[in-house]
């Protein structure tokens, strides 16, 4: 059994609390680890051991941050394969996805390494007569960092970056599921050579969270996870005083106009919403289908998922993995049934699909005729599920998504570049693809939804992220003239 602590002061700590949960290889459906839950006092060590490393790292030369982000940089780099590994150990995503996850994580260390002109300040030469104006920016102090299952190594690695390189200390609390990948990544981020104490992990559930919500010295939280939770972080932080980026749930959209490539449009479809058994935040789980484009779009889907090999992620054949608990499992597969006895029609039922394992296996599901009412629609089912629904307009599918309530990621198909236009334009949604199914923002754009997938005002990484973990600080300045100075220099007088 693999039993993993925190990670305080740069040393392996059991916690107080004497709570641990199981952890499990969702392909095998064995426990293969103990996680220890924080205690209260626990997450108040860890956070006082940031607080030290900060007033000193504050201070600490752009030179010398730069050259260990970079030594970070290079050990993420190198130890991909290990990192992946232990992610799909825990979370049972394929092995390419797993990886693929380590290198999206890189391209934010990566824009890390560039703070030296991220954090270039401004200055007004002569705001007055002799006057100049500097804004710099600070860091904040200890930043807490809580993260979701579904991402172990890429999410943590949303935030840490920006946050160490612009002079902050970070206490981590990453999802209790897999909280292998983070640990190992927290370690190279020592083992680079940054001092102990600037970056803690603590494992935990609602206690670590709620001690970390509350702590007076923590002075910025960025989430990721659930609305509720979302939400609950949300006003709870802020209640406390505290700068808040709070990442939501999500039911992505994908619009696909009659005009669209139907085998682009397909192949989309069932990478965005199967791949990591659509347990992704920007997965597509709903396809407007415009017009007559729907028959064909759905045969060409059909068709596609015949030939998916769903199995263990470690094995290389494998193209999709299991569900993250078999709790998770059946909860998606309840949807399947819902939607039937709603009146959708189910043209893939993932639940007739056998698996000769006890690991967390459901086949993908394609559900036509779905209404806005169902609860397939309704509801985030963050499982491999594809819902159709058919409208007649363009019109009717841009009301669709401003009604819904979230607005994370959203697409359309098309080879109408003004129909594209348009929807770029007047979409209610953060982030947007034009025949791109995952507009994941790269590293240097930012990243953050709309309405129910966002509380905050700053979104995640990228120039955004940087300036969440900073706060401006403005000097007015003025030095007298030094020709009347008590000491003649010879300096003629300003006129
Ligand atoms: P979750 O909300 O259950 O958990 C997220 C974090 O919150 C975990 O660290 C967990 O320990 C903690 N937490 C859970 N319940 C809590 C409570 N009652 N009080 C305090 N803390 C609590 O989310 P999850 O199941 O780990 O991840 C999946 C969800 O995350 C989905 O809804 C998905 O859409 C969302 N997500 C969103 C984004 C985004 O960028 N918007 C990215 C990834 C995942």
């Amino acid at each position: 059994m693999n039993e993993i602590h925190h990670l305080i002061d740069g040393k392996s700590v059991h916690g107080t609390s004497g709570r641990t949960q199981p952890v499990f290889n969702p392909a095998s459906g064995e426990q293969t680890g103990t996680v220890d839950l924080a205690s209260e006092s626990d997450v108040d060590d860890a956070v006082q051991v940031a607080e030290r490393a900060y007033r000193e790292w504050r201070e600490v030369s752009i030179a010398r941050r730069t050259k260990l982000m970079y030594n970070f940089r290079n050990l993420v780099d190198e130890n991909t394969t290990e990192i992946a590994k232990r992610l799909t150990a825990e979370h049972g995503k394929v092995l390419s996805d797993s990886a693929g996850e380590v290198a999206r994580g890189l391209e934010n260390i990566e824009y890390a390494c560039g703070l030296a002109e991220g954090l270039k300040g401004t200055m007004s030469e002569n705001a007055s007569t002799g006057i100049d104006v500097q804004t710099v920016r600070r860091p904040l102090g200890v930043v807490a960092g809580i993260t979701p299952f579904n991402f172990p190594a890429m999410i943590p690695l949303w935030t840490i970056p920006n946050a160490v390189a612009a002079g902050n200390a970070f206490v981590l609390k990453p999802s209790e599921r897999d909280p292998s990948s983070p640990m190992f990544i927290a370690e190279l981020f020592h083992e680079a050579g940054f001092p102990d104490g600037l970056l803690n992990v603590v494992n935990g559930d609602k206690v670590a969270v709620d001690a970390l919500l509350t702590h007076d010295l923590v002075r910025a939280v960025s989430f990721v996870g659930s609305t509720p939770i979302a939400k609950y972080i949300y006003s709870t932080a802020a209640a406390n005083g505290k700068r808040v980026q709070a990442l939501g749930g999500a039911k992505n959209h994908m619009v696909v106009l009659p005009d669209a490539d139907i085998d682009l449009a397909a192949d989309a479809a069932v990478s965005a919403g199967y791949g990591s058994a659509g347990e992704r935040c920007m997965a597509i789980s709903v396809i407007v289908a415009v017009g007559d484009v729907a028959d064909p779009l759905i045969a060409a889907i059909a068709e596609r998922t015949t030939r998916l090999t769903i199995g263990d992620g470690t094995d290389p054949a494998s193209e999709m993995g299991p569900l993250i608990t078999r709790e998770h499992r059946d909860r998606v597969a309840g949807y399947i049934e819902a939607g039937a006895a709603a009146g959708a029609t189910v043209v893939v039922d993932g639940r007739e699909q056998e698996f000769d394992s006890n690991g967390f296996f459901l086949g993908v599901s394609l559900i036509d005729n779905v209404t806005t009412d169902m609860s397939v629609y309704t509801d985030e089912i963050f499982g491999p599920v594809l819902s159709v629904v058919r409208v007649e307009t363009f019109a009717e599918a841009m009301d669709m998504i401003e009604a819904n309530q979230w607005g994370n990621g959203t697409a359309v198909f098309t080879r109408d570049g003004g129909a594209a236009r348009r929807f770029q334009e007047e979409v209610e949604a953060g982030m947007v693809g034009i025949n791109v199914p995952v507009p994941v923002p790269v590293g240097y754009h930012s990243f953050g939804g709309w309405n129910n997938s966002f509380f905050g005002d700053t979104t995640m990484y990228g120039p955004e992220g940087l300036r969440f973990y900073t706060r401006p600080k403005v000097t007015t300045i003025r030095w007298p003239d030094p020709a009347t100075s008590s000491v003649n220099l010879g300096f003629p007088t300003l006129e």
